[in-house]
């Protein structure tokens, strides 16, 4: 059935029983366990073009991996063809037009390294081997989103292979509708081979937080930073708050091992001798653990939090947004975190604010810009552990569901779900399908947060 895209893609072309291709329809999740009819690892919009192709004719659904991070395990695909971007990677900076040129299977860590060399960031994330494509798509939130945005609203451009087959550039004055859908709409309109982003000058060395306190003080912490951000300016308000048990790894001191802490992270989007005295405050929430602010090349921060990441592993996640965190929010929070089932979990609140919250709610198909707040819950389950976590993330949704901000969630940190999907679009919903019709009638493109154009 493959032979005439094997003519093409050669042994680019992965089928079962190839030595490849297991580790090639791996995804971050392993609690996802796909297995595609085939996997095309492209090296050249040529390859994606000749997938696409192949796939619509066959009626074959597809399946994008960028980076292969969503929790949701959305790049692989029971049955379909698998479309693997990951070689896809190249960054290129124009100075010129103050413009990175970069391709669809990039991480964040590709970026920086190339940005950064010129003096220059995309607001992108907090972990360098996210892809970038899967996180820009459906929003993008990073240290740098106070002062400039999401992700999606630096993207200026972008080449997509359409469901018809074909590459196009899409921009404002190209194809506007799908530039608009791309913006915050997810995989759901084409393969997307190369994006533009717009350039901020960032670094090299910036002045960025990094203060840990023991759980226990996590209370009075999430009550003081909430009035800290209040009144926080554009360059501090992209404070990044993470409960989280410790594991015993060898790059952390013997007495953290295990330990249930409270971290505060964030980068000061500014003159880093502002940020010094603005970052203070949430020095002094309590009695720090470890304490390591202060000045660091903006690349190194931005992979920071790696180590704590594993390459592959078995999670349960999901996400609201939040319009304050009133103290019954944080009692049943903390509540759920004292009660938690695995000794692995990353319980995220993450101040929006600023840019972000400037844009507005119909500029792009992301509708959520005036919540304060996003709450992202990951649970790494053991060994039959499983029903456990997603019983447990489950009734952290449901119990936060009633005080969260529009029943809404940040679509990049949950799994499928279509009234999370319809929430996170609000208005924004009915335009999104207009355009799927146009774009993809026959929904080759499905997962992800789908856009559903039959009721
Ligand atoms: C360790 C970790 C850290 C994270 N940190 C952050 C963070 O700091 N900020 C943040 O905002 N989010 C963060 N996320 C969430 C992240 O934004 C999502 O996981 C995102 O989907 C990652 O993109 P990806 O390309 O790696 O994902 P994939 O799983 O490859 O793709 C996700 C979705 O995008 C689609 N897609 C991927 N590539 C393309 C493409 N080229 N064209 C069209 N569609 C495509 C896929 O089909 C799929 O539907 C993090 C996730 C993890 C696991």
């Amino acid at each position: 059935m493959f032979q005439l895209l094997e003519n093409q893609v050669g042994s680019r072309l992965l089928l079962p029983g190839n030595e490849r291709f297991d580790e090639r329809r791996k995804v971050w999740n392993t609690a996802v366990d796909k297995r595609p009819a085939a996997i095309v690892v492209c090296e050249s919009e040529e390859d994606v073009l000749a997938a696409v192709q192949f796939a619509k004719k066959r009626q074959l659904s597809i399946s994008i991996r960028g980076g292969g991070h969503h929790v949701g395990g959305f790049a692989v695909c029971d049955g379909g063809l698998m479309i693997d971007l990951s070689p896809m990677s190249k960054v290129t900076v124009d100075e010129t037009r103050q413009v990175a040129l970069v391709e669809g299977g990039a991480t964040l860590g590709d970026i920086d390294l190339e940005t950064q060399k010129y003096g220059f960031a995309v607001p992108t994330g907090t972990v360098s081997e996210t892809g970038v494509a899967g996180l820009a798509l459906s929003g993008g939130l990073g240290y740098l989103r106070g002062k400039y945005g999401l992700t999606c609203d630096n993207i200026v451009g972008a080449r997509v292979v359409t469901a018809e087959g074909m590459a196009i550039d899409v921009n404002a004055q190209n194809h506007p509708d799908l530039f608009w859908a791309i913006r915050g709409g997810g995989g759901n309109f084409g393969v997307v081979t190369k994006f533009e982003f717009a350039l901020h000058q960032v670094g090299p060395e910036v002045f960025a937080l990094d203060v840990m306190y023991d759980f226990n003080d996590a209370k009075t912490i999430l009550q003081k930073a909430q009035t800290y951000l209040a009144k926080a300016p554009d360059e501090a308000v992209s404070l990044n708050i993470t409960a989280t048990v410790l594991p015993p790894a060898p790059f952390l001191p013997e007495f953290l091992h295990f330990k249930k802490v409270i971290m505060l992270m964030g980068v000061y989007a500014g003159d880093p001798k502002e940020g010094e005295g603005i970052f203070q405050p949430l020095r002094e929430l309590a009695e720090p653990i470890v304490d390591q602010t202060g000045m660091i090349p903006f690349a190194s921060y931005q992979k920071k939090l790696d180590p704590m990441v594993p390459d592959h592993v078995n999670v349960y996640g999901t996400s609201l947004y939040f319009d304050q965190l009133t103290d019954e929010t944080i009692d049943k929070l903390l509540y759920k975190i004292d009660n938690v089932p695995a000794p692995s979990i990353l319980v995220q609140l993450w101040a929006l604010g600023g840019e972000m919250n400037r844009v507005p709610a119909n500029a792009t198909p992301f509708a959520i810009r005036d919540a304060k707040f996003v709450l992202l819950v990951d649970i790494m389950a053991m060994a039959g552990d499983d029903e456990l976590c997603k019983l447990w993330v489950d009734s952290v949704y449901g119990g936060l569901l009633p005080h969260s901000h529009k029943k809404a969630s940040y679509l990049n940190g949950i799994g499928a779900n279509e009234e999370a999907t319809t929430n996170a679009f609000q208005e924004n919903y009915s335009r999104l399908v207009e355009i799927k019709k146009k774009y993809d009638p026959e929904n080759l493109f499905r997962y992800n947060h789908n856009i559903k154009t039959l009721k």
